[in-house]
């Protein structure tokens, strides 16, 4: 899994971090969303395919990989 995420359209809602508290942050000056890890690790899928699905503004971007074959 990669995450990126849009601070352009971020609106600081904070929904992201009580999500996914190891992944996601906010910035100290606007509240705007910070990316911890950018890859995070299986056990944390969950919780940020959560935060994209509940972010009011569709500022993060999760990819999947592809499986290797
Ligand atoms: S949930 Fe979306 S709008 Fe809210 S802080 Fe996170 S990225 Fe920004």
């Amino acid at each position: 899994m990669h995450i990126t995420v849009n601070r352009e359209l971020c609106a600081g809602s904070g929904n992201c971090v009580v999500n996914a508290p190891e992944v996601f942050d906010q910035d100290d000056t606007e509240g705007l969303v910070l990316l911890r890890v950018t890859q995070p690790p299986a056990d944390l899928e969950q919780p940020v395919e959560l935060a994209a699905q509940l972010c009011p503004v569709g500022a993060i971007d999760v990819v999947r990989e592809a499986i290797a074959r």
